[in-house]
């Protein structure tokens, strides 16, 4: 029998029970109205006037319909506490059911149909619904950082807050771990309403929370998705609501792309944005396992004598599907999906095997991601690879950007520092693009500075200032950082840098990245390496200078 079936049987079988119970307790009040009419009167009268008592017979039918009608007020108050149960267990299923036991908002079963509701209600005229996704920015990190008991009380604040900013008819529901959204009403003709509340709920979120006593900062991205500029046709089969939340996501997806604490409105373009990144994440996967990403080495050239110091390992993907695919493409999505590590290994051991050919003065710059900087097994890592390959660590130099110093001060340090122990040597890369601090930059040991290849570029233009690049030069000289300007792209910036002081410098003017076969071409034309493979030595030799020499090579791999 089916467990419907079972219950229906079980109330079926109660409610006789009932009937029955109901039944008796009815007689028995008929019957004692019945004898208690006759056997009262003649028990006060024995009492008064000393005459015959009652018919025993009556008077234990009488004390049996009490007993009766005793029963049945005790299995009907029985029956009132079991239905107050049943209705409090069928409350209770009902919330849970419902409400997100943490934050006491709906949960994500229950706002479909709650948002399907509120766009009935509000589908004629002007009448709209506006989907609100909204995601916090860095809850992960609140919960690795400070304990998931914070990480929740961050959440029921955050709802609360949300709660207190929402207009009277709107939902409040948590889909889940930082995940929220808001549904409301609004007049078609002034969706300007819903941006105002979507700018409040980021700025009052944004506002320090007391946690425990702890302080805890946070931020949401938010997706808007409304009804007012779509009505659900034929979204892929999808109901209306489905169809907000779905378009919503996209949007909060894009405000996080954008820099997240901020809002956006949904545009197809997105969803076209959107595919072809998931398309990408698909490929890039089996790029991964099919090894078809592939260093390409930019010179590093000592700008006063012109010569080779080294090379800069940058990334190219050489995906049967997309064509040659460059870092600043897959690198972010690489990140985003936890693989930018696995992938940046197996680079650095193509770039180790390809750079111990090379003469042994030459270096080899990586560059290294933010997210890999969080991975407290990074430098460990890192170390062992340069053991495997038998490379030393004086040779290889890495490249962080300053986003990085936003993370975690005091894990950075130490990573820092560990790698610095070994001998490997740290560059501050695109340097005056971030927000790295004075303090920073003197607490945290670098060995090099790199000024991005914005700065340089200025150096071209007409009416040239080169007061920013002074500056930076001065600034590194007062650090006793030693600084490689990038983006050196032709002679005139060349010339503007020469007698700055000692610099490194790299850019097109020297050549494009190339791969590992042409690097050794162009060590083989420069006398660095000699037609067997061995390295040669150079010291005392003289010779052109390696731009010269370099634009030769070029030309010949060209036309070659
Ligand atoms: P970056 O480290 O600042 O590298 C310099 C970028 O500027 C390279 O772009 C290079 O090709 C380009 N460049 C060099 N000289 C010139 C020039 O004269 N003019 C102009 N306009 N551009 C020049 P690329 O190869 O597209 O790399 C872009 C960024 O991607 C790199 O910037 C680096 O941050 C990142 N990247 C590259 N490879 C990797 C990698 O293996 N791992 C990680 N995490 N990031 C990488
Ligand atoms: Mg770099
Ligand atoms: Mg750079």
């Amino acid at each position: 029998m089916s467990k419907s079936n079972e219950r229906l049987s079980h109330v079926r079988r109660r409610v006789e029970r009932d009937i029955v119970a109901f039944g008796i307790a009815i007689a028995a009040i008929l019957m004692f109205i019945g004898t208690g009419g006759s056997v009262l009167p003649q028990i006060m009268r024995s009492w008064l006037y000393n005459e015959r008592g009652p018919d025993y017979l009556l008077v234990n039918a009488l004390l049996l319909n009490i007993a009766l009608i005793v029963f049945g007020m005790r299995r009907y108050r029985e029956l009132l506490a079991e239905i107050e149960q049943r209705r409090q267990s069928e409350e209770t299923a009902k919330q849970l059911a419902e409400i997100d036991p943490l934050t006491g908002c709906l949960n994500r079963r229950s706002i479909a149909p709650a948002t399907e509701a509120l766009i009935e209600a509000h589908k004629d005229g002007h009448g709209a619904v506006a989907f609100l996704m909204i995601d916090l920015d860095n809850f992960k990190q609140v919960n690795d950082l400070n304990g998931h008991k914070v990480g929740d009380l961050l959440l029921q604040v955050t709802a609360e807050r949300m709660r207190s900013i929402l207009p009277d008819g709107s939902l409040l529901s948590r889909l889940g771990g930082d995940e929220f959204a808001c549904v409301l009403p609004f007049d078609d003709r002034s969706p300007d309403a819903i941006d105002r509340i979507a700018d409040k709920l980021i700025s009052t979120i944004s506002q320090r929370h007391d946690i425990d006593g702890l302080p805890v900062e946070t931020t949401i991205s938010v997706g808007i998705a409304t009804t007012a500029t779509f009505k659900g046709q034929n979204d892929c089969g999808r109901t209306l609501s489905e169809s907000l939340l779905h378009r919503a996501d996209i949007a909060m997806y894009h405000a996080k792309k954008q820099g997240k604490n901020r809002h956006y409105w949904f545009e197809t373009s997105m969803e076209t944005e959107l595919r072809f990144r998931n398309e990408m994440e698909a490929e890039l996967r089996k790029g991964i396992l099919n090894g078809e990403f592939v260093p390409y080495y930019e010179q590093q050239i000592d700008i006063e004598s012109g010569e080779i110091v080294g090379f800069e390992m940058l990334a190219r993907w050489h995906s049967p599907e997309l064509g040659v695919v460059d870092p600043n493409t897959f690198i972010p999505v690489a990140e985003e999906i936890g693989l930018i590590g696995h992938l940046s290994e197996q680079l650095i051991d193509k770039a180790l095997e390809d750079a111990k050919e090379w003469p042994q003065h030459l270096t080899l710059s990586v560059n290294i991601s933010p997210v890999q900087m969080r991975d407290p097994w990074f430098a460990q890592k890192l170390l062992k690879q340069l053991i495997e390959h038998n490379f030393p660590p004086e040779r290889l130099e890495i490249e962080i950007t300053e986003s990085c110093l936003h993370e975690n001060m005091s894990h950075v340090r130490s990573m820092i520092a560990s790698l610095k122990n070994q001998g490997v040597r740290i560059s501050l890369d695109d340097f005056g693009t971030g927000y790295s601090s004075l303090a920073q930059l003197r607490s945290l040991p670098f060995d090099r500075l790199k000024i991005d290849r914005s700065f340089v570029g200025e150096l071209n233009a007409e009416d040239a200032n080169e007061k920013l690049i002074n500056a930076i030069i001065a600034l590194g000289d007062g650090l006793n950082l030693p600084i490689t300007a990038e983006g050196i792209e032709d002679n005139k910036i060349l010339q503007a840098l020469r007698g700055k002081g000692k610099l490194k410098g790299q850019g097109y003017l020297y050549g494009r990245p190339e791969q590992a076969d042409a690097v050794r071409a162009r060590l083989l034309q420069l006398g660095l390496l000699s037609q067997s493979g061995g390295v040669r030595d150079m010291a005392g030799e003289g010779g052109d200078s390696a731009e010269d020499e370099a634009a030769e090579a070029a030309d010949q791999q060209r036309q070659a």
